[in-house]
C-alpha cells in the first residue's frame, strides 16, 4: 500500500511533523469544501475503504526504528480522519509503541466531535487541530457544501462538549475566503464562538494553493483587519516576508503595549511586521510582557 506514511515535512505552525494518512487511495470526507486542494468530490457520511490498524502500524514503526527527528506526528486523511472507524485503538497503538517520544497532532474539519467514540479518540492526542470557516448555516453550506447528515448548530454544540473535556491543546483553524465568509459580522460570530470553546489558538489564512473550485482568497491587509476580531485570542497569519521587509513599522514600549492588549503576536509575525523585538526582549525581561506558547509556536502576549 502507498502514501500512508508521508514526510517528515517542516510545518511552520507545527514543526517536523510525520504524516499518517488514513484514506490514501481515494479522498473520503463528508465535507466538498470550495477550497479543498484534494480537489471536489462528493461527500460521505462514512468511509468506504477502510484500512486496518496494522496496515497502517506496519509502515509506521518502520520509519519510527530508524529514529527520525521528530516533532509531532500527524493524523490526517485523503479526507476526514475522524471518520475512521478505529481511530482509539490507532491512537493508543501509537502511543504505546512511540512512549510519548513524539507528539500527536489530529487535523480533522471538526463536524464529528459530538459522537462520544471520536471523542474519546481525540482525547488521546496532544494536539486537536479542526477547522471552522462559517459560523452561519448559509454560509456553512455554501463554502463547506457539508453532507446532508450534517448541520452547523449540532457540529458547534459537538465541539463545545469536546473542548469541555479536553486537556490537549486545540487549535482552530479559519480559512477566509472573498465574498464567502470575508465580512465582519461573519468573523466577528466565529471568533465569538471560538473565545467560548476556549481554542489555544487560531490559525487564519486564506487560498495559497489551487482550489478545487473558482473562488478567490483574500488579500494579506484583508487578513489582518480582520484577525482584530480574535481579540485577546493568539492568532496565526501566514507571513510573506518578501512583501513586508522593506516596510517593518518602528514601535515603542506603549505602542508594543497596545497592540498586544488587542492580541497576542507571533514571534514570527512581529519580527516581520514591526522594528522592536529587541525592545520586545527588554521588556519580557522586565516582566512587563510574557511569551506563550502554543502547540509549537511562540506569542508576545501581555502580562497575564
Ligand atoms: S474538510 Fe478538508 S478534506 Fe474535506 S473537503 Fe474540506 S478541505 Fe477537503
Amino acid at each position: 500500500m502507498q502514501n500512508i506514511i508521508f514526510g517528515p515535512i517542516h510545518s511552520r505552525r507545527f514543526g517536523i511533523s510525520l504524516g499518517i494518512d488514513l484514506s490514501p487511495l481515494q479522498k473520503q470526507c463528508n465535507f466538498d469544501c470550495l477550497y479543498c486542494e484534494l480537489g471536489g468530490a462528493k461527500s460521505v457520511e462514512r468511509m468506504q475503504e477502510v484500512l486496518s490498524v496494522e496496515q497502517i502500524l506496519s509502515p509506521l514503526l518502520e520509519i519510527l526504528s530508524t529514529q527520525p527527528s521528530l516533532d509531532v506526528i500527524t493524523l490526517s486523511a485523503n479526507g476526514e480522519p475522524t471518520l475512521y472507524p478505529h481511530l482509539y485503538e490507532l491512537i493508543t497503538q501509537i502511543k504505546h509503541h512511540t512512549e510519548g517520544r513524539y507528539k500527536t497532532l489530529i487535523l480533522s474539519n471538526g463536524s464529528l466531535f459530538g459522537r462520544s467514540e471520536v471523542q474519546k479518540a481525540l482525547r488521546e492526542f496532544d494536539i486537536v487541530k479542526f477547522s471552522f470557516d462559517c459560523f452561519s448555516p448559509q454560509c456553512f453550506k455554501k463554502l463547506d457544501r457539508p453532507n446532508k447528515s450534517l448541520d452547523i448548530e449540532a457540529i458547534r454544540r459537538g465541539i463545545l462538549e469536546f473542548a469541555s473535556s479536553y486537556q490537549g491543546e486545540l487549535v482552530a483553524e479559519v480559512l477566509v475566503i472573498k465574498n464567502l465568509n470575508d465580512s465582519l459580522e461573519e468573523m466577528q460570530n466565529i471568533a465569538g464562538f471560538l473565545r467560548e470553546v476556549g481554542v489555544d489558538r487560531v490559525d487564519l489564512g486564506t487560498l495559497d494553493r489551487p482550489p478545487a473550485y473558482a473562488i478567490e482568497g483574500v488579500s494579506p491587509q484583508r487578513l489582518q483587519e480582520l484577525s482584530l476580531a480574535f481579540e485577546g485570542q493568539c492568532v496565526s497569519i501566514p507571513i510573506r516576508k518578501e512583501a513586508h521587509i522593506q516596510k517593518r513599522v518602528k514601535l515603542d514600549r506603549e505602542d508594543i503595549l497596545e497592540l498586544l492588549k488587542k492580541r497576542p503576536i507571533s514571534t514570527e509575525e512581529f519580527s516581520t511586521l514591526f522594528e522592536g523585538v529587541e525592545l520586545c526582549e527588554e521588556m519580557l525581561e522586565n516582566g512587563e510582557i510574557m511569551i506563550k506558547k502554543v502547540a509549537n509556536m511562540q506569542f508576545f502576549a501581555p502580562k497575564s
